[in-house]
């Protein structure tokens, strides 16, 4: 039997298309990689992260489980349309080897079977022809919602569609028309030779009694190639590539690589990752609070990818990762943003030349613990008070290290892109730190404890005050009065989402008093919109994130706000809604 005709050639146009431009850039971003990447791959290539990354591919590029569990409808769309598709292709090739008796054929061969081989006369054909019509049932049931979510958000549980380039819309129109035409190519060949399963040949039977199918049927399968052949060719420039890219992404994720101080090869995988399905706008309060819907995530990668950044958009951020937790790719967006910042005041040498590394040991000698409150501690009074008597309550040897001489731990100016300049504060804290001769550091601010861990390279532990006073607690070297206050704590960005402290706040509060819970918490918790990282929103915006925070927080009627950040202490004290305590002043007024 004659199995080729010309109607294919787009479809194989197409793919070879398609397949050409991958393996190009993927060669591309493997060559950009520095040595040390490389090294990590080819080390890894041959273990048990290989067989994990095989695991997860199917986990997350077919079954969709990430999605599925933050939205489950969604999530079905996702699924509907990837494992369906997938199965379609997998069956249709152990199909149409029934059919020939071939292992090694044309591709087309399992994507056109029907129209090749229009009557079913192969062993095991009404089985094969049963899970064809299942797939292709399932994959359009997730093609509705996909409809329907573009039309009315709601339907699938969005609250606003992705905006799409114009290559993102011819892709999306070609995906949507494959498998409608899919549907009516094999219906009408069904029909033309009454054959077809409960779907197809269903279909097939009803347009027979109104259609000429043997004239119909042959434009059909062209209009479905085409189709085919024109996603093929629009898939590596639109949003569809992540189709592909998230499979190479998985494996170099487990094989240990990820952005770190540089936009590498391994960054490109990350930008061609992103599926645009819009889930960190819907959690962004950029856009729930201050109605800015241009700058999340999907949009600055999406610029990035396409090298069309403006500094409005890279600094347009809270930098407060509720987006890196809610996306299910897990793409780091905030560190692209974070290295694709750059400052215009980069600081000239001379205006840090006060930093001088200091020649004595802190004032009060050798001792335990090096404490450094930081700036919006300094200008949060109270908290390093309260810090001062919980230290002598639990006779502790500590240095007030930055008491007179500290510096800024460096990272609001490495958040506006000045990263030359944070490296001065870096060397003279670090100096400061190491004449303590002190065995831990513990900071009142979230922001110098996630920079201190991940930036100083120091040789001693590092705790946030939440974490050292519930470990003087469990030490009973203080103890607390517990009282009937009504608590809710507010996990700081830095500290919660950023850090993962969540568990020793809450310890500390349930010893302290009630402690009372929203949904919007740990994880979930919401930004407090006082955040340095953002530069471009104005006082009005920030005021309608404090306020949808403030809001979630009372949503149980508390006594009183804990937070662990002067910072976040700040933003809420401007509302005056409720009473607002750093949680080192609750344990203070307790002990
Ligand atoms: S960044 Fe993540 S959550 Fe946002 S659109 Fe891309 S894949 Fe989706
Ligand atoms: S880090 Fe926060 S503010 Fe920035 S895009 Fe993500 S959710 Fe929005």
């Amino acid at each position: 039997m004659e199995i080729f005709d010309i109607f294919v050639i787009p479809f194989s146009i197409g793919m070879i298309f398609l397949f050409s431009v991958i393996i190009i850039k993927f060669a591309q971003w493997f060559m950009q990689m520095p040595k040390s990447e490389k090294r990590m791959v080819w080390k890894n290539f041959f273990s048990v992260q290989t067989l994990k990354s095989v695991w997860e591919c199917f986990t997350e590029c077919l079954l969709h489980l990430r999605i599925s569990k933050k939205n489950p409808r969604l999530g079905y769309m996702h699924t509907s349309i990837a494992f369906g598709w997938f199965m379609l292709i997998v069956i249709g090739k152990f199909q149409s080897t029934a059919a020939t008796g071939i292992w090694i054929e044309m591709p087309y061969l399992a994507i056109f079977l029907k129209y090749f081989f229009p009557v079913e006369n192969f062993q095991y054909a009404h089985l094969y022809g049963f899970f064809m019509d299942f797939f292709l049932f399932v994959v359009l049931s997730g093609l509705v919602v996909a409809i329907a979510k573009r039309i009315r958000p709601k339907v699938a549980g969005m609250k606003r569609p992705t905006k799409h380039t114009a290559f993102d819309k011819v892709a999306l129109v070609s995906l949507w028309a494959i498998f409608p035409l899919r549907l009516l190519a094999e219906s009408f060949t069904s029909g033309a030779h009454q054959s077809g399963d409960f779907l197809t040949g269903s279909l097939g039977q009803f347009f027979s009694l109104f259609l000429p199918l043997d004239l119909l049927q042959y434009p059909i399968w062209w209009a479905y190639s085409l189709s085919l052949g024109v996603f093929f060719c629009v898939m590596p420039f639109s949003r569809y590539m992540h189709i592909i890219t998230e499979i190479g992404l998985i494996f170099l994720r487990n094989w240990g690589l990820k952005t770190e101080d540089k936009l590498s090869g391994f960054a490109n995988f990350e930008l061609h990752s992103c599926s645009r399905c819009g889930m960190c706008i819907d959690v962004c309060q950029l856009s729930t609070a201050a109605k800015i819907n241009t700058v999340q995530s999907v949009y600055f990668l999406r610029s990035e990818r396409h090298h069309t950044l403006s500094r409005s958009l890279v600094n347009n951020c809270l930098m407060c990762g509720r987006c890196e937790e809610a996306c299910p790719v897990l793409i780091k967006s905030n560190q692209h943003r974070l290295l694709t910042r750059t400052s215009p005041f980069e600081t000239p040498e001379h205006q840090y030349s006060y930093l001088q590394p200091p020649q004595a040991p802190p004032k009060g000698g050798v001792c335990d613990v090096a404490y450094f409150a930081g700036c919006m501690t300094h200008l949060t009074p109270s908290i390093k008070l309260s810090m001062i008597r919980i230290f002598e309550k639990a006779e502790i040897r500590y240095n007030f290290i930055d008491e007179q001489q500290g510096a800024c731990c460096g990272r609001p100016i490495v958040l506006s892109g000045a990263k030359e300049a944070s490296q001065k504060m870096i060397a003279f804290n670090k100096s400061l730190i190491e004449r303590s001769q002190a065995r831990l550091l513990v900071t009142s601010c979230p922001i110098c404890y996630k920079f201190f861990k991940e930036n100083y390279t120091l040789n001693i532990p590092v705790m946030h005050h939440a974490e050292y006073i519930n470990q003087l607690l469990q030490e009973n070297k203080i103890s607390l009065q517990q009282t009937s206050e009504r608590y809710v704590y507010h996990d700081p960005c830095e500290l919660g989402r950023l850090s993962g402290i969540y568990e020793q706040p809450r310890a500390i509060l349930e010893k302290a008093g009630v402690l009372v819970h929203i949904p919007e918490e740990r994880e979930d918790a919401f930004c407090c919109g006082g955040s340095l990282a953002n530069t471009e929103i104005n006082y009005a915006e920030r005021g309608n994130i404090v306020r949808e925070a403030i809001h979630a927080l009372c949503a149980e009627k508390p006594d009183c706000l804990v937070t662990a950040c002067p910072l976040c202490k700040k933003s809420f004290n401007k509302e005056n809604v409720i009473r607002v305590k750093d949680i080192a002043e609750v344990v203070a007024d307790g002990i």
